[in-house]
């Protein structure tokens, strides 16, 4: 049986009649872009998270964009991003017209690394953006510490972590402001598009509030000059059913992931590694190995597939070759660039599945080596 990397249909079935009927109860009200499903939804996350607003955006690079854009961050300013992410991070950056300034990760996380952030700022410097990458929380005491330091507010960028908690807190309520993103394939998936951003900060959220649509304050009264990044009605409707089922499929996530971990660790692959602060709602499974090339094929070549996240670091990719910088200027973030392989994760996955790809790594042969990366 072929293992596919995710599988929203299995979740869909699960879930099929809430889905279906909030959906018609939006058609039925006509009320498809903001209003009261999207009014819910912001309320219920707010609650579930711990903080005082959830603003809902188009998606989660608007999230980060809005929420630089209501700090009046913009040209000349600088913000500090990891080298290993998404692109997004930077993108949302770069549309405000300030310049990413990118550091290095930590070598067992793959998170962006705290020893390197104070050489990084500058008088310029705006926002610190951590990036809770694959769902395991950043090193948040360290960046708060160095960030509160110098007075530069911190930007959570939580699309990959929903529901997952640093030191028994939610992640999302220790920025200034916190980005989500409710791409289908997050642990907490639209059925289309979405974002949010988090905060506790009432003059921040409703400057977001404007932003997202066209800069009202009141109906075409426009403050200033805002932007089209509004949660439609349907999402607000599907993530409000999703939301009251996400604590326990990321229940179900960790579960696979210590399954694999305990079966893969001795096989020479690198395991993930969680620190004893962090609860982690693994959107991604994400191992390394030497030959990770090798290993992809192979698993391919089984039915197993597998992703990868992410192949490229930041600044070697094309789009910002500008900011100068070549190969070795980010080492760690180049050898997970390198390294990584991202393994079949999601809620439904089943016990032969997982077995199946266990044993499709154990097929591969590699050799047992010590695991440097464990704490
Ligand atoms: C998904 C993601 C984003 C962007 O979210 P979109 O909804 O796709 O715009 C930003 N940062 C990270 C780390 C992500 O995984």
């Amino acid at each position: 049986m072929p293992v596919p990397f995710v599988d929203l249909k299995a979740q869909y079935r699960a879930i099929r009649q809430e889905i279906d009927a909030a959906i018609q109860d939006v058609v039925t009200n006509t009320a498809f872009a903001l209003g009261p499903a999207v009014e819910r939804f912001e309320a219920d996350f707010a609650e579930f998270l711990g903080v005082r607003h959830v603003v809902g955006t188009s998606n989660g690079t608007t999230a980060i964009q809005l929420s630089l854009l209501a700090m009046d961050v913009g040209p000349g300013h600088e913000v500090i991003v990891p080298a290993h992410t998404f692109i997004a991070t930077a993108e949302a950056v770069s549309h405000v017209g300030a310049t990413p300034i990118l550091v290095d990760v930590l070598e067992d996380t793959g998170n962006m690394d705290p020893d390197r952030l104070e050489a990084a700022i500058t008088r310029r410097t705006r926002a610190i953006i951590p990036v809770h990458l694959y769902g395991n929380p950043a090193d948040l005491d360290s960046i708060l510490q160095i960030a509160e330091a110098r007075g530069i507010p911190v930007v959570e960028d939580a699309c990959q972590a929903h529901g997952a908690r640093y030191r028994g807190r939610r992640v999302g309520s220790f920025g200034t402001l916190s980005c989500f993103s409710f791409y289908p394939g997050k642990n907490l998936g639209a059925y289309g598009e979405g974002g949010a951003v988090a905060t506790d900060d009432a003059d921040l959220a409703a400057r977001i509030r404007r932003l997202r649509d066209h800069g009202q304050s009141q109906r075409y009264h426009h403050a200033e000059i805002g932007y089209n990044a509004r949660l439609e009605g349907i999402q607000g409707a599907v993530l409000t059913v999703k939301l009251k089922h996400l604590d326990g499929w990321n229940r179900s996530r960790r579960e696979h992931a210590s399954y694999y971990s305990s079966r893969l660790g001795p096989t020479g692959v690198r395991v993930p590694v969680v620190r004893t602060e962090c609860e982690p709602v693994v959107h991604l499974y994400v191992v390394r190995a030497d030959d990770r090339d090798g290993l992809r094929a192979h698993l391919e070549g089984r039915g197993v597939q597998s992703g990868l996240h992410y192949p490229t670091p930041v600044h070697l990719q094309p789009a910002y070759a500008h900011l100068g910088h070549g190969i070795g200027a980010f080492p760690v973030a180049e050898s997970w660039a390198r390294e990584c392989l991202s393994l079949p994760m999601y809620p439904e996955l089943t016990t032969d599945l997982l077995d199946q790809v266990i044993d499709g790594v154990k097929a591969f042969g590699l050799i047992a080596v010590p695991q440097s990366n464990k704490r």
